[in-house]
């Protein structure tokens, strides 16, 4: 592969630190081709910048940008998840083809203003009439105008609560037939752009689908070698829910029935029992979780002393979206956990020690992109070249040093010191 580009920051992330003197060659085909002190001069040289690699967004309901600012009001007694889960069906009722392209391509072109190259769009609003999943291909063309990379996490949704069914507005997220739902999962998978789309499988949750159908969903997916993502007990009410109907909470029915794998990602998993949790872990399973969501919905924090093992595979989404920037994911991943506890340094890279800034760093990367199973979060070859670059002038990181860089943009600085975004080699902002 002949490389189009090489590129030459003032400063390059490369997994641990930041380093001087890295350039980045691009291949033609869109991936970086090699990584180091290349004898090869620059083609474009990123003065006063620093390169890192672009953030993975593991988890987002992106037509709930709609709602932003929305079910912040709070009537008497109306300031639960499910009154805004209410608010969010009031929206979801109503909208069209054309205003939900508009919506989506908002939010994606946010997220590359804000350093997100790839999104796992966690999808489950599926029709437009009744049953013609007119709104799946509207979500591949949105990022495809964005120019955004896209997991497209096709859901399976059945149920409205265990043993329920679906009513009004959730018509819209109706899917029954095992053999209809693969069919157009086929169908998205052949209209995907191969240099930028994917998809995977995702079950909704134990309150959305019966647990025979997770069990045959989650078969074919590792059969097929997709990634396969549920929301695993967010909500109190869930998981006594399914302990009635299945004797077991969500995560140890999930951990008893079915063989997690390192393509298996639990979304949330704020109330799990810790044992549970942690045989998940141990399993490979990746946990993403969308602190800014969890936060605003006032779900709670998950168990602190099994999430912050440096061997729980983490990654992070902006969910609701009510408001877009890993950076603050990031940073609230940590300081949740940090308020929870009354101490600090929570999620060091080693057992008890170690960077903060560094490993979140990490999973705002890498660990999304283990979790969607794309070749991106971290700049060596072979990895698409999914880019964002930081400006070292701006007023935020005044004052900062090579030494404190890393700390300074996790725990210091806004979306404004990101400068630009790259997908797959082409700049996008
Ligand atoms: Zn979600």
């Amino acid at each position: 592969v002949r490389s189009s580009a090489v590129l030459e920051a003032d400063l390059t992330w490369t997994g641990h630190h930041f380093e001087r003197g890295v350039r980045l060659a691009i291949g033609e085909n869109g991936r970086i081709h090699d990584v180091g002190p290349l004898d090869r001069e620059p083609t474009e040289r990123l003065r006063h910048q620093a390169l890192l690699p672009g953030f993975v967004n593991a988890h987002s309901h992106s037509f709930q940008r709609a709602l932003r600012g929305h079910g912040e009001r709070f009537p008497r007694g109306a300031g639960s998840f499910w009154s805004w889960r209410e608010a969010m069906y009031g929206v979801a009722g109503r909208l069209s083809q054309k205003e939900l392209f508009e919506i989506y391509v908002t939010a994606y072109r946010e997220m590359l203003r804000k350093g997100i190259t790839t999104v796992g769009e966690f999808h489950y609003f599926h029709h437009h009439a009744e049953n013609d999943f007119a709104f799946d291909d509207v979500v591949l063309s949105a990022a495809r105008e964005a120019g955004i990379r896209l997991v497209l996490l096709q859901t399976f949704y059945e149920t409205g609560g265990i043993g329920k069914p679906l009513a009004g507005a959730q018509m819209r997220f109706a899917t029954s037939d095992l053999s209809v739902w693969w069919k157009q999962l086929e169908h998205l998978r052949n209209a995907a752009d191969p240099a930028t789309q994917s998809v995977g499988v995702v079950a909704h949750s134990i309150r959305a689908v019966p647990l025979p159908k997770i069990i045959e969903l989650h078969q074919e997916a590792v059969l097929r070698g997709l990634p396969f993502h549920m929301h695993v007990e967010e909500q109190r009410q869930e998981i006594e829910e399914c302990v009635e109907a299945y004797g077991a909470p969500p995560m140890r029915l999930l951990n008893d029935t079915l063989h997690v794998d390192q393509k298996f990602t639990a979304v949330h998993c704020t109330h799990s029992d810790p044992l549970d949790l942690e045989r998940f872990c141990a399993s490979g399973g990746n946990v993403c979780i969308t602190p800014l969501t969890e936060g605003n919905l006032g779900d709670g924090i998950g168990p602190t002393k099994v999430l912050r093992s440096p061997e729980t595979f983490i990654a992070l989404g902006t969910d609701s979206n009510s408001r877009i920037s890993m950076i603050e994911e990031m940073r609230w991943l940590e300081y949740a956990h940090r308020l929870g506890s009354e101490s600090r340094g929570i999620f060091v890279e080693r057992e008890g020690e170690g960077s903060v800034a560094a490993r979140i760093l990490a999973v705002a990367t890498e660990g999304g992109a283990r979790s969607l199973a794309v070749e991106a979060g971290a700049l060596t070859p072979g990895a698409w070249a999914d880019l964002m670059a930081i400006d070292l002038e701006s007023e935020e990181l005044a004052g900062c040093d090579l030494e404190t860089l890393e700390e300074a943009l996790v725990f210091g600085c806004g979306d404004e010191v990101i400068s630009r975004t790259m997908v797959g080699g082409r700049w996008l902002t």
